[in-house]
């Protein structure tokens, strides 16, 4: 069976939470792209051939999850070479037999148009700022919010795959939405259209 879930939105809106959720109860394979070009962005030298030749040990850095591999991803994630040497790998993943969700920014609209699930999900900067700001430690706030501004500005407004929801997404906004109901919503978005 072929059946994709894509998950986009901004940085700590929740994709991963959602993702990871709908995985879980679906028993889909999941795949946070962001990883892909974090892994890109701290390998240093040549950015495409960086993405042409990724690894799995470049995958399972334990800095990736920094704020530092966020702003590089985001600058990497600039560069049409980079993106497409990406693009066959995530196809792939989407297609594949038993089910695949993946969370990034330009999943349902370049990645895999044809999901058969698109969420778009998506907060307020200062409350994906705070979010980010409480699972990080020594960072300042302040600091916190001018990145997730930063990277907000340079994913939307890139001129190749920018961020954006797809025409027929359903879009959630998790500002003042627990978890728990975002994860309610996408788990009954993907059994509807199981059947
Ligand atoms: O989702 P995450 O915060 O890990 O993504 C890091 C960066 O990678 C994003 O800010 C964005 O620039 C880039 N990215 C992208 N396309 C994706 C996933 C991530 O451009 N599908």
């Amino acid at each position: 069976m072929k059946f994709t879930v894509a998950i986009d939105g901004p940085a700590a809106a929740g994709k991963g939470t959602i993702s990871r959720a709908v995985a879980g109860r679906f028993g889909f394979a999941h795949l946070d792209t962001g990883l892909l070009y974090r892994a890109v962005g701290m390998k240093g030298g040549d950015p495409v051939l960086a993405a042409r030749g990724l690894t799995a040990a470049d995958l399972a850095r334990e800095d990736l999850r920094s704020l530092e591999a966020g702003q590089a991803a985001s600058k990497v994630a600039v560069l049409p070479d980079v993106r497409a040497a990406l693009v066959a790998f995530q196809r792939a993943f989407a297609r594949r037999d038993g089910g695949a969700v993946l969370d990034g920014r330009d999943i349902g609209t370049v990645i895999c148009p044809e999901a058969e699930v698109k969420l778009f999900v998506t907060a307020s900067a200062e409350i994906r700022a705070r979010r980010r700001w409480l699972e990080l430690e020594g960072e300042a706030f302040e600091d916190v919010l001018a990145q997730v501004r930063e990277r907000d500005d340079r994913d939307m407004n890139r001129a190749d795959a920018p961020m954006r929801a797809a025409e027929d997404a359903v879009v959630l906004d998790t500002s003042e939405m627990s978890v728990e109901a975002a994860i309610a919503q996408a788990l009954a978005l993907v059994a509807a259209k199981l059947g």
